[in-house]
């Protein structure tokens, strides 16, 4: 910016310095032109008074200076004079300086010029050429005349007076006035000695003066013959701009000045105003560049803040065990960090573009895709899920995602969702078996007491709300304290889970649960079955454990491992029964047998509702 504001300021200096030259070179062609017309003009001038001149000289040496001679001479001046127009005088003096003929009607005896310089110059120099003499002021008249003198001889030879011409430098002052040359331009005509011998404006103030010594009029033979000439005046201290002219035939120069201030003053005005068009667009350039770069430089700090930040997220991205995601608002993979070999077994760039859901369980995905919809709606802005979904290598594995919705950087318009997923598998593993422990009987490994209740509730409710019958088996092992006694606790062990082996066979349908209900005491609910199938199914145990035969010693009469066995059914007449007062009627039942001698199965009555559980009741008997 500032290098341009510099060019266009060079640029518009150099323009402006052009014109400046252009302006000069125009006025020197000006003055050039004027001094060339002035010169010719003077040349003229003095080529006629020349003419006239040598006109009186012929007379002068072929009649001589007798008084008739003298009297066809004045005669011939007086006709001449009426045409000479820019000749102010003739004058004709004899050897001694007295005047013999003029132009002027003046009496001739009063005056005698022989002390004049020209006169002088004329009598010791026996040169026939013309004479322009330095302005003088005019014995006759009074104002300053310029002279241009001859001399003429004797017929031997010798010297025999001057004739002279006079001419008003007033004249070319006023000629020179008709020239527009600015109100400080001036015109001289110089003599080649450097002396003015008329001069516009201020005639009177100048002429005369001797300029001999200014560099124009040094070494004159090394100034060619006219050219353009500046200099600072001499006579009224202005800078000038000029042009002189040497006249050919003549000693004789006009010099045509113009100040160089006023000629440049036109240019000055311009170029100022032009200048201040530049330098206020340079001020608004210089402005607008100002904000420019300071806009650029805050985007260029806040792009590097930002670079750091997304580097320092980047490495929490890549350096993650967990699979970082980011999903766009068309479910498609936009990102996916290099921990996702480990989580679902492929590379980043084999998921890149891929829907984020491919790979989901069918029964998850519908749980999954609603979890993404109150995402992308806005109604949450962050959630947790885990489902099921496929590996590269290994079977099924289960996956924990934590999602945020991200939104777009000014309009806060939701764009996507960033995941974060882990691979829970063995989390996943470990709570089923928790689970299952909580459930299972852990020396028996059927169901225990906590989840049967749990069952038994269920099953309630549905034969219930179904209408169909359900029954209940509580059985207890015979004499099992001696058992233990007799064979040591770990085959007491042994023995109850051969017990819960051949109930859990017995229990085949999948609504049935056999489970341990305390210490020896196991319990089998049978749904859907009624007072006779629950009969049949205490004997098949009891037919069971005949099968298997186990010693004790201590359990007469048989010798062998018996159970005693408690049935109850449930009879729907009453809808405010309650699943406890089965287990009750069973009890009852298991109390009946053992008190009847055990290794034997009781079934209780219809089972209506806890108050018709009587002491009343009359169990039937099944041995
Ligand atoms: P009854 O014929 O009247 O049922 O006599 P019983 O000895 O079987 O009844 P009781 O309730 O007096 O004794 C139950 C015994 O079962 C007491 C306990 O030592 C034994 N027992 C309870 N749970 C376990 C167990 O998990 N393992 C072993 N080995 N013995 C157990
Ligand atoms: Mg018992
Ligand atoms: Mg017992």
């Amino acid at each position: 910016m500032a290098l341009i504001c510099v060019a266009i300021l060079v640029l518009s200096g150099w323009r402006e310095w052009s014109t400046r030259d252009a302006e000069l070179q125009n006025a020197e062609i000006d003055m050039a032109n004027l001094a060339q017309s002035l010169a010719q003009h003077a040349n003229d001038t003095f080529e006629l008074t020349d003419n006239v001149l040598i006109g009186m000289v012929h007379r002068l040496q072929i009649d001589g200076a007798g008084i008739e001679a003298i009297a066809r001479l004045q005669t011939f001046i007086d006709l001449r004079k009426r045409g000479m127009g820019r000749i102010r005088g003739l004058f004709v003096y004899d050897e001694t300086g007295r005047w013999l003929a003029t132009s002027e009607t003046v009496s001739l005896k009063d005056f005698n010029n022989s002390d004049r310089d020209y006169f002088r110059h004329h009598a010791h120099l026996d040169d026939r050429a013309m004479l322009i003499g330095r302005p003088v002021k005019s014995r006759s008249g009074g104002q300053w005349i310029i002279t241009a003198s001859k001399r003429f001889n004797h017929p031997d030879g010798r010297f025999a007076g001057v004739v002279l011409a006079s001419l008003d430098a007033a004249y070319f002052a006023q000629f020179f006035e008709k020239f527009n040359i600015g109100r400080n331009g001036a015109v001289s005509l110089l003599n080649s000695d450097g002396i003015v011998l008329a001069r516009h404006p201020d005639n009177d103030v100048y002429i005369g003066r001797d300029l001999s010594s200014t560099p124009l009029f040094k070494e004159r033979d090394k100034h060619p013959a006219s050219a353009p000439y500046y200099f600072k005046s001499p006579l009224d201290g202005v800078q000038r701009l000029s042009f002189y002219k040497t006249s050919e035939n003549f000693p004789l120069m006009i010099l045509a000045t113009q100040a160089q201030e006023e000629v440049l003053a036109p240019w000055r005005q311009d170029a100022a105003t032009r200048t201040m068009i530049v330098v206020a667009l340079l001020t608004i350039i210089a402005v607008i560049g100002f904000y420019f770069v300071r806009q650029l430089q805050a985007r260029h700090l806040m792009g590097a803040a930002l670079e750091a930040k997304e580097a320092d997220f980047r490495l929490l991205a890549e350096e993650s065990s967990d699979m970082v995601t980011r999903i766009g608002m068309d479910e498609r993979i936009r990102y996916v960090s290099p921990s996702s070999i480990r989580v679902v077994g492929w590379r980043p760039e084999q998921l890149l573009g891929t829907p984020a859901l491919a790979g989901v369980n069918a029964e998850d995905m519908p749980r999954v895709k609603a979890m993404i919809a109150t995402l992308k709606w806005g109604d949450e802005e962050d959630a947790r899920i885990a489902y099921r979904s496929r590996h590269r290598e290994k079977a099924e594995i289960w996956i924990e995602s934590t999602m945020r919705v991200t939104k777009e950087y000014g309009t806060a318009e939701i764009n996507g969702v960033v995941a974060i997923s882990r691979d829970m598998t063995e989390h996943k593993d470990l709570e089923q078996k928790l689970a299952a422990l909580a459930t299972i009987d852990g020396l028996t490994g059927l169901a225990n007491r906590r989840h049967f209740d749990e069952h038994l509730e269920r099953e309630w409710a549905r034969a219930r709300r179904d209408g169909t019958t359900l029954s209940l088996l509580l059985i207890d092992v015979d004499h099992f304290k001696k058992y233990n006694d007799r064979y040591g606790h770990q085959a007491g062990d042994a023995c109850l889970k051969s017990v819960a082996q051949a109930l859990a066979a017995q229990a085949r349908r999948p609504a049935d649960m056999a489970a341990r209900y305390g210490g020896e005491e196991f319990v089998l609910l049978l749904p859907d079955t009624d007072s006779a199938g629950c009969e049949q199914m205490g004997k098949k145990i009891r037919d069971c454990l005949a099968v298997l035969g186990i010693d004790h010693e201590f359990n007469l009469p048989s010798r062998k491992l018996t159970v005693s066995i408690g049935g109850a059914t449930i009879d729907w007449q009453d809808p405010q029964a309650q699943s406890s007062s089965l287990i009750e009627a069973a009890d009852q039942a298991l109390y009946s047998a053992k008190d009847e001698g055990r290794d034997r199965m009781v079934m209780s009555g219809p089972v209506l509702a806890p108050r018709l559980i009587a002491p009343g009741l009359t169990p039937s008997l099944v041995s």
